[in-house]
């Protein structure tokens, strides 16, 4: 390996190569060695899990980072709840699975404290890892995540477009396990009771003559890669990431505990369902208005919820890795009207958010009805849903947010009228005009 006296006067870390300016500290050993702040924390990490092993102490309690219990299905869902709208079913499903994975991983890692066996002894307990099948913008990513924020667990996320099988230009798949020890600064233990969202599983299905989309080639070598990790192994992840190279040490880790929750589109599998189960498909074209777009919605809903094992194979999943994912979620399409609701009543909801910002200046924010809806109806006919809900919302209040700070006392109420949303601004409220800026007492 390269030393830094060999390299003239350059110091670097002896371990990983970054040069001073690269990390926050240099430690200089005998001439010409030097460690890094980040070397030293993996190196810390690798003895902690060592020591973990070997029973030498790690978790205060020898369980490691697990919680004293494990939130009920209802507790979860209660959860979810109050950052998700909607998508009642799927949360159903993923507080089930959720809560079930972790009791699975606490019998393993808690000695059995009653008599005799444990009831369950000789009972293979099998991983249960969640397929998440809906149009994009429909909350998959934000269930995953606030799964991980209620389990108060590393949260992870990877596209599966960027993932290659070994040896292909890309990203290793060893890179997704890095990301979520990166979540919990290098805590092993902590990093194995976590959850890794993987999107667009649907993008390396491999191609089939039934669905015509240009796939990459490498998909099915993609689920190949993937097969292991998802169901459990002690895998080696490079603690710098990229390309596994030998002199570099790696972190093992068992992904038996890391829930994986892998969502797609899977746009086309309507089609697979209807001819399987014998129903006329109304057959998909491009929308006239936006009650026909609703129309869409419920019957890619109907037909989702006879989604089979057999659909996803024909899709293009491996049977294997089909396998791996046993339990299927499915998430609705939003509506204008969920929108509605989106805007308002989650815990982070956009409005709040905006109303958080005039507050911090001292004045107040409202919306009328009409607007909401406004805003919901024009985000539906971008057709990027909720993720036209801010764009829509920045460019209506772009202007009073820019003067905002010049306000002073008294405090004011700005009310945001449907009109000014098909106006696209609400600057006429800084002039003081119309009827809608009303001084607060
Ligand atoms: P997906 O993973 O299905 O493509 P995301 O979860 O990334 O969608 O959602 C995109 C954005 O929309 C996020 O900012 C998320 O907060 C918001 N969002 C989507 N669905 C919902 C929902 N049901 N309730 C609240 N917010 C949502």
């Amino acid at each position: 390996m390269a030393r830094g006296s060999d390299r003239g006067e350059i110091e670097r870390c002896t371990f990983c190569e970054k040069v001073r300016g690269q990390v926050e500290s240099l430690i200089a050993g005998p001439p010409g060695i030097y460690i890094c702040n980040e070397c030293i924390e993996i190196c810390n990490s690798i003895l902690h899990e060592e020591d973990r092993r070997q029973g030498r102490g790690g978790g205060e309690d020898g369980t490691d980072a697990a919680p004293e219990r494990i939130p009920t299905p209802r507790e979860i869902v209660d959860f979810l709840d109050q950052y998700v709208y909607g998508q009642d079913e799927a949360k159903k499903v993923l507080a089930v699975a959720v809560h079930n994975h972790y009791k699975r991983v606490d019998v393993a890692a808690r000695p059995w404290t009653g008599e005799g066996e444990p009831p369950w002894h000789g009972v293979e307990l099998e991983k249960s890892n969640v397929l998440i099948v809906g149009p994009t913008g429909s909350g998959k990513t934000l269930l995953a995540r606030t799964l991980a924020k209620m389990l108060d667990v590393p949260f992870a996320m990877a596209d599966a477009t960027t993932l290659t099988e070994a040896g292909y230009v890309g990203e290793d798949v060893e890179n997704i396990l890095l990301k979520l020890l990166q979540a919990c600064d290098f805590d092993v233990a902590r990093a194995q009771r976590g959850i890794v969202y993987v999107d667009e599983i649907d993008k390396v299905a491999r191609t089939t003559q039934n669905v015509s989309i240009t796939r990459d080639v490498s998909g099915e070598g993609v689920q190949q890669a993937l097969l292991k990790i998802l169901e459990g192994t002690v895998a080696n992840v490079p603690p710098q990431g990229g390309r596994k190279h030998p002199e570099q040490s790696c972190i093992q880790l068992d992904t038996s505990g890391i829930l994986f929750v892998c969502g797609g589109t899977f746009s086309g599998i309507e089609e697979i369902i209807a001819r399987r189960i014998g129903t006329a498909s109304i057959g998909f074209h491009p929308p006239r208005d936006l009650e026909e777009a609703e129309q869409e919605i419920d019957e890619r809903d109907r037909l989702l919820a006879h989604l089979d094992t057999k659909d996803l194979i024909e899709f293009g999943l491996i049977p294997e890795f089909v396998g791996r994912l046993p339990v299927h979620v499915r998430v609705r399409g939003l509506v204008a009207d969920d929108l509605v609701h989106i805007l308002t009543e989650p815990k982070n909801a956009l409005v709040r958010q905006y109303q958080a910002f005039f507050a911090m200046e001292g004045h107040a924010l409202e919306f009328t009805d009409e607007a909401l809806r406004e805003v919901a109806r024009l985000a539906f006919e971008r057709g990027t849903g909720v993720r036209a809900l801010r764009s829509i919302l920045e460019e209506v209040l772009r202007d009073l947010m820019f003067a905002l700070p010049e306000y002073g006392p008294p405090s004011r109420t700005f009310v945001i009228t449907g009109e000014m949303i098909r106006n696209g601004n609400a600057h006429v409220l800084l002039a003081g005009e119309g009827d809608d800026l009303r001084e607060s007492a």
